[in-house]
């Protein structure tokens, strides 16, 4: 065999597996190929000057390479079972939060240290928002912000390059099963391990379904989130986020009983583009660094849509949505909430009157003609039900960026190990489709290199 160990993917949960492995094992002969960049090569090449929207790179500096996923986050570990993922299901609630404990350690280690941890304990907010049918979830939360989480990674691939053999712009096209391990096919090449972790997040949701098909693993899925990225003047929200930094609230719609959450608030953060798969969808990030602060605030507001038979595939209705608002507008979509609730279209004169400068060049248009009347009207009312307990979000001038899809990758089927039905061939992080967030993948990370250094 080449190698011991042969991990896909080094975002979060690549990272922590190799990391774990290589201060706990140093003899074993572990390789991370990664279809992306060095974390050094990484850069998005919108400048807002000469690029002004996605040109679909090849391999999306966003989305993949050193640190995946999360490099250009916003750095958010959110410490809790409330979200983030299901990972407790699996390995119990207290282990799942010791391992993200264990994470946070080892992010203040390799530079974070000086970072706050906010957290919802004791909060009066949670009062304020259930007296208006709002529910704020418990969490700790560490935001390293885009500037201080790159440089922990950068550190962590310090730390591990001579310890790891690293294997960039290596993208694995399949995974075979051989005598005694696994053979990872490349373009040019294959390699050979005795065990494998797979770790290939979001971006890689296509492949992995296409593992699974191809070696006959279980899985399942059926749900997608759907909804918009609000933005709107700091201020608006600055009693909520100087305190918790992130709140996760919940809200049941009275019209039709669906669930709302905000997710990923980033104060005095910016919106940007997501390319999943050659979609383009919304995002957004902040820096801790208060000189790279902008004056606004944004967070998504997503509906969960859970199918029921005979329909099966949730991530193919968020793609066609999010197909749709790049059909309109080129990519992203934005308009005033004054001119959604008047049903008008937003125009670039309209936006040029408006009181808050977007943070991404986005086209203005009509997001009606692109989100389905339940979502939209799920949106609207948990606009106002929010304006309740920050006033001020539903005035006319907040922006709304469509659409933001949360896809979540298919369920496959592994035990309390992440072990899937073959023996040394594990599945984690994001594309496991159980972790959803930055501290979930990377404690599965943890979890699985633990697993394999005691069997
Ligand atoms: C803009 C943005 C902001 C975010 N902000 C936050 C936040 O603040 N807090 C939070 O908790 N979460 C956040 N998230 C989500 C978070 O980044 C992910 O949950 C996390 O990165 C998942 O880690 P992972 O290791 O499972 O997968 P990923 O980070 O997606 O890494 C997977 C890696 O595998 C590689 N890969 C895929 N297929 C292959 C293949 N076939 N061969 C080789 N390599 C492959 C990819 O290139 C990628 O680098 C954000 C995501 C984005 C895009």
């Amino acid at each position: 065999m080449n190698y011991d160990i042969i991990i896909i993917g080094a975002g979060p949960g690549g990272i922590f597996s190799a990391y774990e492995l290589a201060v706990s094992r140093p003899e074993l002969k572990v390789a991370v190929f990664e279809a992306g960049h060095a974390l050094d090569q990484r850069a998005c090449p919108i400048d807002g000057k000469k690029i002004k929207t996605c040109i679909g790179c090849k391999s999306c500096s966003i989305m993949s390479g050193f640190g995946g996923a999360g490099a250009f986050s916003d750095g958010k570990y959110n410490i809790t079972n409330d979200f983030g993922g299901t990972l407790y299901e699996y390995i119990g609630k207290p282990q799942a939060l010791e391992l993200m404990h264990y994470v946070d350690d080892i992010n203040m280690k390799f530079g974070g240290e000086g970072t706050k941890l906010y957290s919802t304990t004791g909060t009066r907010f949670k009062k304020q928002c259930i007296q208006n049918d709002l529910h704020l979830l418990d969490a700790s939360v560490r935001h390293l912000g885009t500037d201080i989480n790159y440089v922990v990674l950068g550190n962590l691939y310090t730390f591990l390059k001579d310890k790891i053999d690293f294997y960039f712009d290596a993208h694995v096209d399949a995974i075979d099963i051989i005598d005694g391990g696994y053979r990872i096919v490349l373009q040019d090449k294959t390699y050979t391990c005795n065990q494998c972790i797979v770790s290939v997040g979001r971006s890689g949701s296509k492949w992995m379904e296409s593992v699974c098909r191809h070696l006959d693993i279980p899985t399942k899925s059926n749900r997608v989130d759907i909804g918009v990225r609000v933005e709107l003047p700091a201020d608006v929200f600055s009693h909520l986020t100087d305190e918790l930094y992130e709140s996760k609230i919940v809200y049941r719609t009275e019209q039709y009983g669906d669930m709302v959450r905000t997710f990923c608030m980033n104060p005095k953060g910016a919106v940007v583009n997501e390319n999943t798969n050659g979609i383009i969808t919304v995002n957004g990030h902040s820096y801790e660094d208060p000189a790279r602060q902008t004056d606004n605030t944004n967070f998504a507001l997503l509906v969960a849509k859970h199918f029921s038979e005979p329909f099966k595939d949730s991530n193919g209705y968020g793609e066609s949505i999010a197909r749709l608002s790049n059909m309109l507008g080129g990519g992203v979509i934005v308009q005033r909430f004054g001119d959604l609730i008047r049903g008008r279209r937003s125009t670039p004169g309209r936006m040029q009157d408006s009181f808050i400068t977007p943070t991404l060049n986005a086209t203005p248009g009509d997001l009606s003609l692109v989100l389905p009347k339940r979502i939209l009207d799920g949106i609207i009312e948990m606009i106002y039900a929010l304006d309740k307990v920050a006033p001020g979000t539903a005035n006319d001038d907040t922006l709304l960026y469509g659409v933001e899809v949360k896809f979540y990758n298919m369920e496959v089927d592994v035990d309390e190990r992440l072990e899937s039905k073959y023996k040394g061939l594990y599945i984690i992080g994001d594309g496991s489709g159980i972790t959803h967030s930055l501290s979930h993948a990377s404690a599965s990370g943890v979890h699985v290199a633990r697993q394999i250094i005691n069997p």
